[in-house]
This record gives structure tokens, C-alpha cells and sequence, in this order.
């Protein structure tokens, strides 16, 4: 990938990430545009959520410019395999679901193989979010519950300490998924 001029956040993003390609500024992209749609700020707390339907590099720029991370739980991951993404605010209920459309800059079909992610990214950066995001409002019905802290309990079989809500009761006995499934 060539020397590009980036923006700061969308640095900050690829240092995270680890490197600069198509996918990490589709992620920025996205952050942008349904932060832009919510008037929402980066999540300090859990207020903002973010639900994505991928887990490819565009998720990592979401983590960073969100604040919507896995290990916060305001980050849930939907294995469907589409790139959509999903923002909602906890405190009105309000949401907006993207669809990325496909990045097809003018001529692109000429140019060579691998200058192809380089053409996709400038035009990305060049156009606003909304010309390659395909935007719905209100989409969301009901939100994932907030995360609670949950309290944990040996599991029967290998001691170990399990989140009470990851146990399975077999008989008279809680085991832990791993034991459960041998
Ligand atoms: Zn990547
Ligand atoms: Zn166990």
C-alpha cells in the first residue's frame, strides 16, 4: 500500500489494527457515519452499542472510534457474514443499521489488481459515508440488555469458576461448556 495522507483517527485505527487496507477504513467509515446518525459520542461506558454482522478488519476501527469494544460488552458480533453494522444508544432507544454497498470507483475495472484496495480506500475517504452506506433508521426492536456483573460458580467436574450463566445443570451436578461437552 502506498504512502497515504490519513487523517489522525483513521491512524489511530490502523496503528491499532496493524495495517492500512479497504477493510479498516470501511470499519472508520462506518463508526463515522452511525456516530454522525445518533449524534452519539465515543462510548465511554456502555451507552452507545454497536452490533456488526462480520468479524473482518473494519470491526477493529469500529472497537478504537467507538469506544464499543468485546471486552466493555457493547460490542456484539452477529456471525452472519454481511457487512452490516448496527448502532444504537441505550439512553433513547434510537438505532441505525448501515449496509455497505459495493465500492466501485470510476474506472476501477481497468485498473491493476493491486492498486485496486489503494483506489477503493481514496475514494472512500473522498466521498461521505452515506454514498456507500445504505442507512435505516429505527431499525432495532430491542436492545441487548446492559452487561451485568454476573457471580461465578465451580463448575462440578473440573473446579474451575465459571460465570453462573455459563453453566449447565446436568442432574444434580454444574458443569463448565468444556466439561459438559466431553
Ligand atoms: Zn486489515
Ligand atoms: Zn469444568
Amino acid at each position: 500500500m502506498q504512502e497515504m495522507n490519513l487523517p489522525d483517527d483513521l491512524e489511530q485505527c490502523v496503528a491499532f489494527h496493524g495495517h492500512l487496507c479497504p477493510g479498516v477504513v470501511i470499519g472508520y467509515c462506518a463508526a463515522k457515519l452511525g456516530m454522525r446518525e445518533l449524534s452519539a459520542k465515543r462510548a465511554g461506558d456502555e451507552e452507545l452499542i454497536a452490533i456488526v454482522e462480520n468479524d473482518t478488519c473494519a470491526v477493529d476501527a469500529i472497537q478504537m472510534l467507538t469506544g464499543c469494544t468485546f471486552g466493555k460488552g457493547n460490542l456484539y458480533f452477529r456471525d452472519y457474514g454481511k457487512m452490516v453494522f448496527l448502532f444504537a444508544t441505550r439512553s433513547n432507544g434510537r438505532s441505525v443499521r448501515l449496509r455497505l454497498q459495493p465500492i466501485t470507483p470510476p474506472g476501477i475495472s481497468d485498473v491493476p489488481e493491486d492498486q485496486r484496495r489503494c483506489r477503493q480506500i481514496e475514494f472512500m475517504l473522498a466521498h461521505d459515508p452515506s454514498e456507500f452506506f445504505e442507512t435505516r433508521k429505527d431499525t432495532l426492536g430491542s436492545l441487548p440488555s446492559a452487561a451485568r456483573i454476573r457471580e461465578s460458580l465451580p463448575c462440578d467436574n473440573c473446579g474451575e469458576m465459571v460465570m453462573s450463566t455459563r453453566l449447565r445443570r446436568r442432574g444434580d451436578r454444574n458443569l463448565c461448556i468444556p466439561c459438559d461437552k466431553n
